[in-house]
């Protein structure tokens, strides 16, 4: 008998075409049927069923549609591997037989295109296949497996809600806690970072208070479209003129709303400001400076009353811990060859995926929890080939992103990676013979 290519990794990963064709049908209907953030019903469900058949003990129904999975195998360290239940307001326009046509009502109740336009079809069905392939082979390795399928990623709020409903308390507490997530990086390939994987964040929301008027006489309103528009343009001083060009900090105004048509001026405008950095302190200080910025305009503009300033939403960078981001890069190199693990430079998207780690463990009064977090690639041959730039770089830069309609991730080659990144990480923790 030959060796396996799989090295200490073969009793476990030979399984993988025994889960490899289950796996690809299930990305396949997940991204078909993709739900919005919070109304992740059928999602979870169906994720529900392949842990069960695998062997899983399954709970439901944890801090909204988030479902847990447990498989005990002897004494051992408990490891936690964590994918995302949810999809985006995005209308696909990949042109694929299996590209979705959900609508579905957004929070306001009007009815929105839904897309898995950030891959976490693919994160979730390598999940399933992972918790398959260490189910079907629990003689070679021992510890407690723990899986989350975790709702409301996109809106920030889904960890905390599943850590709130007792995901430290009532389950197993891990060791260790891994994810990965797509990027546009050829398929079969996976990246690590050498330091902050993704940013921090804070969403804020910002309401300019006018007074209403006709249109014909200004003079006797405050126009709120006008302080904002100001508000919009001084924003863009906090990074170019505030922070240090060593610095990575970015300022973005996603959204302004004011008004109804066009020969009334309305009493208010609302903005939605998104900052993120890779520290506490700067996201702090940018905030405070979105406070100063938007009081002082208001009070240039002769507003009749201060600006509110809401945070909607808020995550922490994802900081992985550097030896168990080695171990994992290590055995990477090994069952995908070492010319299939790149380097990450650190990114400004954001997670909520670190409050499993230190902040969520202090929180939840549990001990230390270590964590690693690599990004899967995701682009196929054909697309690779077909897109212009001369380098890798500028080929990056020329790929539709996550969040892009024609984001559209390549099952063939990224489910077998991602099962293989997933479950080889975890076996670098667990106990027993293949580690
Ligand atoms: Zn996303
Ligand atoms: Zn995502």
């Amino acid at each position: 008998m030959s060796p396996s290519p799989n090295g200490a990794y073969g009793p476990v990963l030979d399984g993988l075409p025994r889960v490899l064709r289950p796996t690809v049908a299930d990305y396949l209907e997940l991204h078909r049927h993709p739900e919005l953030s919070g109304a992740e019903e059928r999602t979870a469900a169906r994720h529900a069923e392949r842990l069960r058949d695998a062997g899983l003990e399954v709970t439901t129904g944890v801090g909204g549609h988030g479902v847990v999975g447990v498989l005990r195998n002897g004494p051992g360290p408990v490891v936690l591997l964590r994918a995302e239940l949810d999809a985006l307001p995005v209308r696909e326009a990949t042109g694929l037989p299996y590209a979705s046509e959900a609508v579905a009502p957004d929070a306001e109740g009007r009815p929105v295109p839904v897309m898995h336009a950030c891959g976490h079809d693919l994160h979730l069905a390598c999940l399933g296949g992972t918790a398959a392939l260490l189910a079907g082979a629990t003689g070679h390795w021992s510890g407690t497996l723990v899986t989350v399928g975790q709702p409301a990623e996109e809106t920030l709020g889904g960890a905390r809600a599943m850590l709130e409903d007792g995901l430290y308390t009532r389950f197993p507490v891990p060791d260790v806690v891994l994810a990965q997530h797509t990027a546009p990086l050829p398929a079969g390939m996976v990246a690590h970072a050498h330091g902050p994987v993704l940013a921090g964040s804070r969403l804020l929301e910002v309401v300019v208070h006018g007074s209403g008027g006709h249109a014909a006489s200004p003079h006797l309103a405050v126009d709120p479209v006008v302080a904002a528009a100001a508000i919009v343009l001084r924003l863009q001083t906090v990074v170019s003129r505030e922070t240090s060009p060593a610095e990575q900090v970015v300022l973005t105004v996603g959204s302004l709303h004011a008004g109804t048509r066009g020969n009334v001026v309305p009493a208010s405008a609302t903005l939605e400001v998104s900052v993120r950095a890779f520290g506490d302190e700067a996201l702090e200080r940018v905030t405070a400076a979105v406070h100063r910025i938007v009081t002082a305009e208001c009070a240039a503009s002769g507003c009749p009353r201060d600006p509110s300033v809401r945070v909607l939403a808020r995550s922490q960078p994802t900081l992985a811990d550097p030896g168990t981001v080695a171990a994992v890069r290590r055995a990477h190199e090994e069952t995908l060859g070492a010319g299939r693990v790149a380097v990450w430079p650190a990114s400004t998207a954001t997670e909520d995926f670190p409050l499993y780690g230190p902040a969520g463990a202090a929180l939840h009064g549990v001990g230390e929890v270590r964590t690693a977090y690599w990004m899967l690639g995701c682009v196929g041959p054909e697309q690779w080939a077909r897109t212009p730039g001369a380098g890798a770089a500028a080929k990056m830069a020329a790929l539709p992103p996550n969040h892009s309609p024609a984001f559209r991730p390549d099952p063939r080659l990224s489910v077998p990676a991602g099962v293989t990144a997933l479950t080889a990480a975890a076996l670098t923790q667990l106990a027993g013979p293949a580690r």
